[in-house]
């Protein structure tokens, strides 16, 4: 016999057991024996059995426990059965638990034979059809040019990575990679050559992938490498690493030598891509277009709003383009909350530096207002308003026009009008933004005074609501510290001076006192 077939034969009866092993032995089968249902278990715990052998009527308990036990373990065992008296009910009960065969006793050995070698039989054909049908999978999701899984096994697979990265909230990236300029190599050295290209660059990137990394053919000559548990930055890494060394290395070494290029977009989950794997593929598939547009032979790191769409929205500033971000903006509500306030993040940013403040005017207010909210002891959502405020209350400012905004003279009557009216044109833009709801007031009221004096609406003392109180004094003294087109920056000192006259007049005393022994305890 080729390859050894273990049986197990469970009896209560030694003689039996005995005669069982040497007929069997005899045939050329690797025999065990056990006269009780323990040692049985025990047995099936050390090794795979082809066949097993049982007695129903055991000493210590029923052999249908046991058959169902040993159907447990490896489900590939046959089981044949047999007892002293036959009972229809427990021959159906046996072969409901699997059982192959039922023999009654006394065993015409001749027979018993004869149903182990169907048995086995019967077992060698399940398993070839198991292997069969594994292969058949296998080949189905695989590409059979290049041997990376092919793009109906990464749709299996990113779902179920997806929902993983979503269940451990661990980041999930995708990279989109196209070789450039495919077509030509087709083109130059024909069909066959291009396919043999294609079979060395995909063992190419396979080895530069990591193990856990999901190798793709996703098309033609376009690829995707789905990568668990990776950020978006390691990815970008990966991904730029992965271009430079593709830049050096040398295809078809023995006749042609060939160097590919290649683009590649990044995308990742949660960052870019937080509702869905559509979302996440589009993101990748997008920035890989990017990638293309600026001239390829390079990576793109996806971004939710391009520094073109900014330019085009704050150009020239005026009223067409808030309605433009507003639209822009509207479109995305149903991103997840990251993604929409990063790009309103953006574009606040944008607005930010055509108003010349130079450096992080709006981050250094998140830091003053954040450490006043936390001196005052408000709620962890309350300090993270006031930080969306900060980052946000001068988004308005897009809605006036850069001769303005520039401006070196004293503003006109005129002109100062509509400066005033950028915290209203703030508010406006994010008032349909939901997650902003609370911020909306500290923008729209961030130019009120203490005294009643201010605009938008001239609000009195603790009629301004307490975030934009904040707001107000952060952003005044992170303008005068800062360099403005009509003055050079005043000293923290000056400035500090400058807040406290302003104590009961513009500013709310208590966060002034506040403030000063924060801006104190600084270096
Ligand atoms: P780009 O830089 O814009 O990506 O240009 P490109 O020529 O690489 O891309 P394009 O999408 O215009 O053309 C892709 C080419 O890839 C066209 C097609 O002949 C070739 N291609 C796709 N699949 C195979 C394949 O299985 N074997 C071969 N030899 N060529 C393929
Ligand atoms: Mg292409
Ligand atoms: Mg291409």
């Amino acid at each position: 016999m080729e390859k050894e077939i273990n049986i197990l034969i469970v009896d209560d009866n030694s003689k039996m057991l005995e005669t069982l092993q040497d007929i069997l032995g005899e045939e050329g089968y690797a025999v065990t024996i056990a006269d009780n249902i323990a040692l049985a278990r025990e047995n099936i715990e050390k090794k795979f059995y082809h066949l097993a052998l049982v007695d129903l009527k055991l000493d210590h308990g029923s052999g249908l426990n046991l058959l169902s036990a040993i159907r447990k373990k490896n489900t590939e065992t046959m089981v044949i059965i047999f007892t002293a008296y036959a009972s229809l009910e427990t021959t159906i009960l046996a072969m409901q638990e699997g059982a192959f065969s039922y023999l009654q006793k006394p065993l015409n050995m001749e027979e018993l034979k004869i149903v182990i070698k169907k048995a086995l039989k019967t077992q060698e054909l399940s398993l070839e059809n198991k292997n069969l049908i594994a292969r058949l999978k296998d080949l189905s999701l695989k590409d059979s040019l290049t041997g990376l899984h092919n793009y109906r096994y990464l749709m299996e697979r990113i779902v179920s990575e997806f929902m993983r990265a979503k269940r451990y909230i661990l980041p999930l990236s995708l990279i989109m990679l196209d070789i450039d300029y495919f077509k030509s190599i087709n083109e130059v050295y024909g069909h066959h050559y291009g396919d043999s290209m294609l079979k060395e660059f995909s063992a190419y990137l396979k080895n530069c992938a990591r193990t856990n990394d999901i190798v793709v053919r996703y098309g033609g000559e376009e690829f995707v490498i789905l990568m668990p548990d990776t950020s978006k930055e390691g990815t970008v890494n990966f991904g730029n690493r992965l271009l430079e060394k593709c830049k050096e290395h040398i295809f078809d070494r023995q006749d042609k030598r060939i160097k590919l290029k290649i683009s590649i977009g990044v995308a990742n989950f949660p960052e870019d891509g937080g509702n869905s794997t559509t979302e996440l593929l589009d993101a990748a598939d997008n920035a890989l277009r990017q990638a293309k547009e600026r001239g390829g032979n390079q990576l793109f790191p996806y971004q939710s709003v391009s520094g073109k769409e900014i330019k085009d929205i704050i150009k020239d500033g005026g009223r067409l383009n808030i309605d433009k971000l507003k639209e822009r903006l509207h479109r995305m509500k149903n991103r997840t909350n990251q993604i929409l306030l990063e790009s309103i993040y953006a574009f606040a940013k944008a607005v930010e530096a055509r108003d010349h403040y130079t450096g992080r005017h709006s981050e250094s207010m998140v830091s003053i207002v954040t450490e006043i909210g936390r001196k005052m002891r408000l709620p962890a959502h309350e300090i993270e308003n006031l930080q969306h405020a900060a980052m946000l209350h001068d988004l308005g400012k897009i809605g006036i026009s850069d001769k303005i905004l520039h401006k070196r003279k004293k503003l006109s009557r005129l002109e100062y009008e509509k400066i005033k009216r950028h915290p209203q044109i703030g508010a406006e833009i994010i008032r349909d933004i939901h997650i902003l709801k609370e911020v909306l007031p500290m923008i729209l009221y961030h130019h009120e005074r203490y005294d009643g004096l201010g605009y938008s609406i001239g609000a009195k003392g603790k009629d301004i609501p307490l975030g934009a109180r904040i707001v107000a004094i952060a952003d005044v003294y992170q303008a005068m510290v800062s360099d403005r087109p009509y003055r050079k920056a005043y000293s923290k000192k000056e400035a500090l001076g400058i807040i406290r006259e302003g104590t009961g007049t513009q500013f709310d005393p208590a966060i002034v006192d506040t403030f000063l022994e924060i801006m104190q305890g600084r270096k």
